[in-house]
């Protein structure tokens, strides 16, 4: 007699799909078999039965300048995660460009114990001096804290290349995974210049303010870092299929470089820009919507496992408000409109939608890249991202046939309203569990605040470095292994 068990549903993991029941105990999968009985059950007859998503990039809470805010708190953005079958988020501990993290982490961590659902917290590293990388990131690595985010782009938030492969070896040395906002920051100012120049102000030219090309350069940029330095890292939304192919040419060198992509690229593109008047700023996010083809493109480097995870990107910022899209007004120059779009409860169903129902990837494939291989890359696995006896109970009985309608006011978070209004999707959340507790079921919030817990994570086999270097330099063990020199 189990704690609860979950009947007659067909399991689906990245690898298998199979009919058994799901015994729980103290939340914890502990029986796949035939006929299991619990004290409570769930009827899964006619579903599938997934592990819930982990949803790797999830904007929430941040402490930003500039007087924009996210729509969401962690509370809030955590709650709309579980309504869309997600149990697990990776969030941003954002660092003051001129501070120290000492002096946010522990307040990100203080307010993230309101969140629904399992966290984790990528530093978003923006100051790289002496004493935080040589200090304060060891520190943060070694008390649990995996990833650290990094950009190339946005005034206030790029790094030159020298601190880039800074932070890179920090990370390979300590045993922490670096992920990369691959933009180019020299081709955004000089667009933005010339765009200005030209009055180009619509929101719509968002689409070429920050062109593929930018992207595919800082790809091959930072790509070749990783190569350099023999560390993983991940690409962060890759939108771009000439971006993806850098990090297929990458991955051919046996670079371990690895691609994310958000639903957002698959499902839309820059002709949702086109049209009038600001209206077209809810559809502002970066890297920017690129053109209908592309969007089609990506699906085989999905397939192909060039890009392995898909996220949402949940970058929640209001439309009508003052703190939103709206924070430096209806005319505001091209590139200082607020960037961001929410997204973290609808990510299953649009991916379901528009890749399992049409047939571009497989049951196995969406859960691969909806939960298990970000939970691989960010050191979550086995614990998250599997059904497998020892797993947590974090489950999500998942309806492939019902077709409904996006509205805002459906929606959990806390923003006024989403770029996927009026999208009709196949594949829904039926019921989410946290650890063996119900949290959502048909629509309704059923979780409590504070019912997620701080993932530590301790380092992983995942990052293990492959010792090779091409420049015929091994800076971290001092090895000069060029074959001319020896
Ligand atoms: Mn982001």
């Amino acid at each position: 007699m189990h704690d609860l068990v979950i009947r007659n549903g067909t399991v689906v993991t990245a690898a298998d799909i199979f009919a058994a029941d799901i015994g729980v105990d103290g939340g914890i999968v502990t029986a796949l078999a035939p006929r299991l009985s619990g004290r409570t059950e769930i009827e899964a007859r006619g579903r599938l039965v997934i592990p819930g998503g982990v949803d790797s990039h999830c904007h929430a809470e941040q402490r930003m300048s500039g007087g924009v805010v996210n729509a969401d708190d962690l509370f809030t953005a955590t709650r709309s995660a579980a309504c869309g079958g997600t149990t697990t988020v990776i969030c941003f501990a954002l660092q003051p460009r001129e501070g120290r993290f000492a002096d946010i982490v522990p307040e990100y961590a203080q307010r993230a114990t309101r969140c629904a659902v399992d966290y984790a917290f990528h530093l978003w590293l923006r100051n790289p001096s002496e004493q935080v990388l040589a200090e304060e990131l060891p520190a943060l690595i070694a008390a649990g804290h995996r990833s650290v985010k990094v950009f190339m782009t946005g005034k206030a938030n790029w790094l030159d290349d020298l601190a880039l492969l800074r932070v890179l070896a920090v990370a390979r040395e300590h045993g922490a995974l670096v992920t990369v906002h691959a933009e180019n920051w020299g081709i955004h100012q000089f667009m933005a210049e010339r765009l200005a120049a030209g009055g180009f102000r619509h929101p719509k030219f968002h689409a070429v303010l920050k062109p593929a090309i930018g992207e595919r350069e800082a790809v091959h940029r930072i790509a070749s870092f990783a190569e350099l330095l023999d560390t993983p890292i991940q690409v962060f939304h890759v939108s771009a299929p000439e971006a993806a192919a850098e990090i297929e040419a990458a991955q051919r060198r046996g670079a371990r470089v690895h691609g994310e992509t958000c639903v957002q690229y698959l499902a839309l593109s820059a002709a949702d820009l086109n049209r009038p008047g600001f209206e077209a700023a809810k559809w502002v996010f970066g890297p920017a919507p690129r053109g209908s083809a592309d969007r089609h493109a990506l699906w085989d480097y999905l397939k192909r496992g060039v890009l392995d995870v898909v996220t949402s990107d949940h970058a929640p910022v209001n439309f009508d408000a003052a703190d939103g899209k709206k924070r430096w007004g209806e005319d505001a120059p091209l590139d200082q409109i607020p960037n961001g779009i929410p997204g973290v409860e609808t990510r299953l169903s649009i991916l379901w939608s528009e890749g399992v129902a049409p047939g571009r990837i497989t049951p196995c494939e969406f859960v691969a890249l909806s939960s298990t291989n970000a939970a691989r890359t960010f050191g979550l696995y086995p614990r998250k991202g599997t059904i497998a006896i020892g797993s947590d109970a974090d489950l999500v009985v998942w309806d492939p046939g019902r077709t409904d309608r996006v509205t805002n006011a459906a929606l959990h978070h806390a923003v006024d309203y989403t770029p996927y209004e009026g999208m009709v999707l196949t594949g829904w959340a039926e019921t989410t569990l946290l650890r063996g507790e119900v949290v959502h079921h048909k629509g309704r919030y059923l979780g409590r605040e504070g019912q997620g817990q701080w993932l530590p994570r301790a380092a992983y086999d995942w990052l293990r470095p492959a010792g090779r270097f091409p420049s015929g330099y091994d800076p971290f063990g001092q090895r000069v292994t060029h074959p001319d020199l020896q």
